[in-house]
């Protein structure tokens, strides 16, 4: 990891990709795809952010009064997806190719729409 000079917002989606475990959880909050803080859904105060190795993110929510426990996911745009962190950034990042390459073949038809219709014409000539 050298690239440590830059703020983690800064980051780019394929850079992120690269990044350690807690680093791309910490990136994913930068990017509000992940809270920064949650409070609890029982007694509505604010929960702690701890480490969890058991779970697929290695973080947690946890209610020191109660010790309600949530997981990173709950409520975000990510509690659908089961896949890990770094599988759903490389999930984004292919979609997101795939739609420029959508764009690409739009592009390519257009050029060879006007190459049928220079064809076209040359025959008609
Ligand atoms: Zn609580």
């Amino acid at each position: 990891m050298t690239l440590f000079y830059k703020p983690i917002d800064a980051f780019k989606l394929i850079e992120a990709i690269d990044l350690d475990q807690p680093l791309i959880v910490e990136w994913l909050q930068s990017k509000g795809l992940i809270p920064k803080e949650k409070k609890c859904p029982k007694c509505y105060k604010n929960m702690k952010f701890i480490k969890r190795p058991d779970s697929i993110d290695g973080f947690a929510w946890r209610c020191s009064t109660d010790s309600k426990r949530c997981s990173l996911r709950d409520g975000t745009f990510l509690e659908n997806f089961r896949c890990d962190l770094k599988t759903f950034l490389k999930v984004i990042h292919y979609w997101a190719l795939q739609v420029r390459q959508a764009d690409q073949k739009e592009i390519l038809q257009i050029e060879r729409q006007t190459l049928i219709t220079y064809q076209h014409q040359e025959l008609l000539n």
